[in-house]
């Protein structure tokens, strides 16, 4: 089983108990781990594989909470990083109009510094980049670029989700774009949302987007479609792999854990090759990791609902 590097941010998300108020009303909030490449980190190690974060929080209690937290789930947070900037907080409530009001107070998890003994532990493994902040500037974006490279030199499998969030970039949709695209030039793997992959690549169509996205570099491309399953693209397939059927109650995570599912499948291979040649492969790989999107749909929150081993075999 080869390691699964997951570089990015681990946040405390503050989820206002009371919806349908914005934050100004709210009083009550739940304090929850958060950031898209812990919970890949995550999503990987409860299913058996060797999760590894790469991130950073503060010297503060809540930095104890989110690394506890990846602890108890057997993440390997040996190379996470504390700052003496606080850790990341955001605060969450959707309004009554069902749009989100969002307070975004970022601190320690821009922080992260590159380290270049990381390389020798890079061969032939797998390197996942969950975009969400690292592209916001910072001593992590810098390391995003860096680690990219190493990434190459070190003939690893390489997989970038640009996890876009519009409360973060607002005005700035565009620099998100065109900061995006040397990352899926070079990845062997992006998964993207519909939404995302119209963004990034200014086609509303579907199909024209991947056209674009592989014209870009992306070699194996995932746009994740909800409860419709999967679209897989790639040089020699295109074909919507569906998902199955449950009753979903809260589908935060759901992304992180199909792509989760899909990179530990990955890492059991003895060689990536087998993957770009063998369609057959792939696609009972992308049905699986449906099924890991669907089970986390079916329960509160994300890195709980995230399906194990057992759960996912039943
Ligand atoms: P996120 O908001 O967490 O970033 P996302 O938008 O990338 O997620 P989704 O499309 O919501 O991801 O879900 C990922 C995968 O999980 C889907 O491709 C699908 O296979 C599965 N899935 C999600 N929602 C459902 C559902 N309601 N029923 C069945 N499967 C689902």
């Amino acid at each position: 089983m080869k390691k699964v590097f997951c570089i990015g941010e681990l946040l405390i998300d503050f989820v206002a108990e009371k919806q349908g108020s914005n934050l100004s009303k709210a009083n009550t909030f739940t304090k929850k781990a958060g950031g898209a490449p812990a919970n890949v980190a995550c999503a990987i190690a409860k299913l058996g594989g060797r999760g590894i974060f790469v991130g950073c929080v503060g010297d503060d209690p809540f930095g104890d909470f989110l690394l506890n937290t990846l602890k108890n789930e057997s993440v390997d947070i040996s190379l996470a990083q504390r700052s003496k900037t606080f850790t990341t907080l955001a605060f969450v409530s959707l309004a009554e109009d069902g749009e989100r009001d969002f307070v975004f107070s970022r601190g320690a998890d821009r922080e992260l510094e590159y380290q270049v003994a990381l390389r020798k532990d890079f061969n032939g493994n797998l390197l996942h980049l969950g975009a969400a902040t690292a592209l916001l500037g910072g001593p992590l974006e810098k390391a995003y670029g860096k680690y990219l490279f190493d990434a190459l030199t070190k003939e690893m499998f390489i997989s970038f989700d640009p996890n876009f969030r519009k409360d973060l970039w607002k005005e700035n949709e565009l620099q998100f774009v065109k900061k995006c695209m040397p990352f899926i030039e070079k990845s062997h793997l992006c998964k993207f949302s519909l939404e995302e992959a119209q963004l990034l690549s200014g086609k509303e169509d579907m199909h024209e987007a991947c056209d674009f996205l592989h014209d870009v570099g992306a070699k194996i491309i995932t746009v994740t479609l909800g409860k419709k399953g999967t679209l897989l693209s790639t040089n020699n397939i295109r074909e919507i792999v569906p998902s199955i059927k449950v009753k979903p109650i809260d589908t935060t995570g759901a992304g992180d854990a199909f792509i989760g599912c899909l990179l530990q499948q990955i890492s059991g291979l003895d060689n990536f090759d087998n993957i770009f040649n063998n369609d057959k492969l792939l696609l009972k790989m992308v049905a699986k990791a449906n099924m890991a999107g669907a089970i986390t749909t079916t329960n509160y929150g994300a890195i709980v609902a995230l399906p194990n081993k057992s759960q996912l075999q039943d």
